[in-house]
């Protein structure tokens, strides 16, 4: 056997984390179980979980009706490769659901849902090129992976990589947009017309709340050049409304990228949209050269599709995104009232599903606007220091299951880390 020459467990894990999910030290823990909307740590402290597994637990950790479908399948075997009995009553419930899925693909995460999409748009269409915008977050795949967090002075439609390793031939795929400015998006797309295959877009995009008239406008310059729509709502389907974002703004794209939730913290994601896009993977189709690949071992894995499904039933049973804008606008609410008592000018921007923390007064519109306003990372990390789980530089995920008297915590937690923000001078 081979000999561990490593100190520690944690650095056969290159940076001690997951992800790019970082805590300081000071405030890094280790979590040894989860329920409901709380969180403890190895060290045995209890949090209120406000990053939920950075969105998918929107009905709670360990609900039981969801441990109950994982229970179950688990004693059916996890997963089988040839078609499952759940996978299709996921995907039917997604129809019913979703405005524009009339077919839905499953895969296992959401960077996987918006690469398909992508591959989807360019053998449809037969084009190469992708617009999308500025800020943008679709997962960490080659094409996704440009203008989701450039430095200052980045000028579109330049697709700067956000990671090495991403071949320049891929860049040359990719063009950036200002997300919230249709003439300047409508332009840039005009002058690479008849090379357009999609335009992606979060409709709500990060947690910045498109203009009136922005996501129709984008509907119609995509019908204008024949280019297809598609939507990433992996963090705002059936959190933002059942039907998603495109049912709060009643814009269809003609296919959309869903995850999270839809897992109920299992991984699995889908694409879903026009039967005719979807329809390009069917195996062994007619070969016009527009056959689009699909495959993974674990596409629609069972486990994963009865923990989605259990979550969809509770979901729509319990109306919950009209529970996420009652608790959420409790939360909202209560930032706001301690920002007013210490005097600090605080936004709360974004839906009341997921609202993130800003200080100062200028409108954020697009990525521009965020990079210039002021969030010190400080004020999540003095939250987390007071047992507020929140991903610091990121918005706030609210649950079903939060109650009044957490929301309370929250900002009465958020009232001393303001203060303490505040006296450091990171409030400008
Ligand atoms: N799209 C959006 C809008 C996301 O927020 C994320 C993940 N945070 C993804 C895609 C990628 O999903 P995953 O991490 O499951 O690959």
């Amino acid at each position: 056997m081979k000999t561990n020459t490593l100190s520690a467990p944690a650095d056969l894990i290159p940076g001690n984390c997951l992800g790019t999910f970082k805590l300081p030290d000071d405030v890094f823990f280790v979590t040894e179980r989860a329920a409901g909307s709380n969180l403890w740590t190895t060290d045995g402290r209890k949090l209120i979980d406000f990053v939920l597994g950075s969105g998918p637990m929107m009905i709670g950790h360990a609900h039981p009706r969801v441990v109950a479908a994982i229970q179950e399948q688990a004693t059916r075997g996890t997963t089988y490769y040839a078609m499952n009995d759940v996978a299709p009553r996921l995907a039917a419930r997604i129809t019913e659901l979703v405005p524009c899925a009339e077919a839905v693909k499953f895969v296992s995460d959401g960077a996987e849902a918006t690469f398909y999409s992508l591959r989807l748009a360019r053998a449809f269409t037969g084009r190469d090129l992708v617009l999308k915008f500025e800020g943008g977050y679709h997962g960490h795949h080659d094409y996704a992976l440009h203008g989701f967090n450039p430095p200052r002075g980045v000028n579109y439609p330049a697709a700067r990589p956000d990671s090495a390793g991403i071949p320049a031939a891929v860049s040359g795929t990719m063009l950036i947009a200002p997300y919230n400015d249709l003439d300047a998006t409508s332009q840039l797309a005009q002058s690479v017309a008849d090379r357009l295959a999609a335009i992606i877009v979060e409709p709500i995009q990060r947690s910045i709340l498109p203009r009136s008239g922005f996501l129709p406008g984008l509907r119609d310059l995509c019908n204008r050049l024949g280019a297809l729509l598609v939507f990433d709502e992996v963090v705002t389907g059936f959190r933002v409304a059942l039907g998603g974002a495109q049912e709060v703004f009643g814009v269809e794209p003609d296919v959309c990228a869903l995850g999270k939730v839809i897992g109920g913290g299992l991984p699995l994601a889908a694409v879903a949209g026009r039967r005719d896009v979807l329809e390009l993977t069917v195996p062994g189709r007619v070969g016009d050269g527009r056959s689009v690949f699909l495959s993974g071992t674990l596409n629609g894995n069972p486990l994963a599709a009865a923990a989605g499904l259990a979550t969809l039933e509770v979901i729509v049973e319990e109306d919950a995104p009209a529970r996420l804008i009652e608790i959420g606008t409790a939360l909202i609410k209560g930032f706001a009232e301690c920002a007013r008592k210490l005097s600090v000018p605080l936004q709360m921007i974004g839906p009341a599903a997921f609202p993130d923390t800003v200080f100062g007064e200028d409108e954020i519109h697009d990525y521009r606007s965020y990079l210039a306003s002021n969030r010190p990372k400080q004020f999540g990390i003095e939250l987390l220091k007071r047992d507020i789980f929140v991903h610091p530089a990121s918005k706030l995920y609210v649950s079903t299951v939060h109650t009044g008297e957490q929301i309370e915590l929250a900002c009465e937690a958020a009232y001393d880390a303001m203060r303490t923000v505040r006296d450091s001078g990171l409030l400008g």
